[in-house]
């Protein structure tokens, strides 16, 4: 079912406030904050996070190129001609281990299964997990192509990932930033780093051709 189409949706716009920046304290979550840049969490703003700037930014780019692959092509039960494929929009995830190395992949498949939980976000952490044994996932990036929704944000909490990035802005169920700001809420103690907007401009236009 193609419903909501994204109308005025997913125009990138600017940078939502920081939960944990304490300069923003007075800003509720969600709001813009005009010549923010695209990275947010603990530790982003200390130095040696800033040396390695170039080399992380190419890295995400590159995984999310992974993941905008994944949103086409996983999973591999979906039938060569993409028959059923079409019916789930398409948003694809990567977890990525400690050392870079690629973990699991999720493709969002709500409609497929059946499943109000079929996220993207949800079956890669699941597969991460159960192929790392064990649910703590410390130490490791979740790459999304769309702007995880509540749920996938409480899972990702709860999962211990370390670094977040996704692609796409979702100003009507975003919960990282957008209506909601999950990850990065000062009241908890456990805060991924999240990088948001990364291939941004690929990300809308797999959405926009999909709704269309
Ligand atoms: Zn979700």
């Amino acid at each position: 079912m193609r419903s909501e189409p994204p109308g005025p949706a997913w125009t990138g716009g600017a940078e939502p406030a920081d939960a944990t920046d304490p300069a923003l304290e007075t800003v509720r979550p969600g709001q813009p904050t005009p010549g923010r840049p695209a990275r947010v969490g603990p530790g982003a703003d200390e130095g040696f996070a800033d040396l390695d700037g170039v080399g992380r930014r190419q890295r995400h780019e590159l995984w999310m190129s992974r993941a905008l692959e994944v949103a086409v092509t996983g999973p591999d039960s979906v039938p060569a001609d993409g028959a059923d494929a079409i019916e789930d929009v398409p948003v694809g995830a990567v977890v990525y281990g400690p050392d870079g190395a690629e973990l699991a992949i999720g493709r969002n498949e709500r409609e497929l299964t059946g499943d109000p939980t079929a996220h993207a976000e949800v079956l890669a952490l699941r597969r991460a997990a159960e192929r790392l044994g064990r649910w703590r996932l410390e130490g490791c990036t979740l790459v999304v192509t769309l702007e995880p929704c509540t749920m996938c944000a409480g899972a990702i909490a709860l999962a211990r990932v370390s670094t977040v990035v996704f692609g796409a802005w979702e100003p009507k169920t975003g919960a990282v930033g957008s209506l909601w700001d999950v990850l990065r809420d000062r009241r908890l103690t456990h805060r991924p780093e999240v990088y948001g907007g990364v291939r941004e401009a690929e990300s809308v236009a797999l959405l926009r051709a999909f709704f269309r």
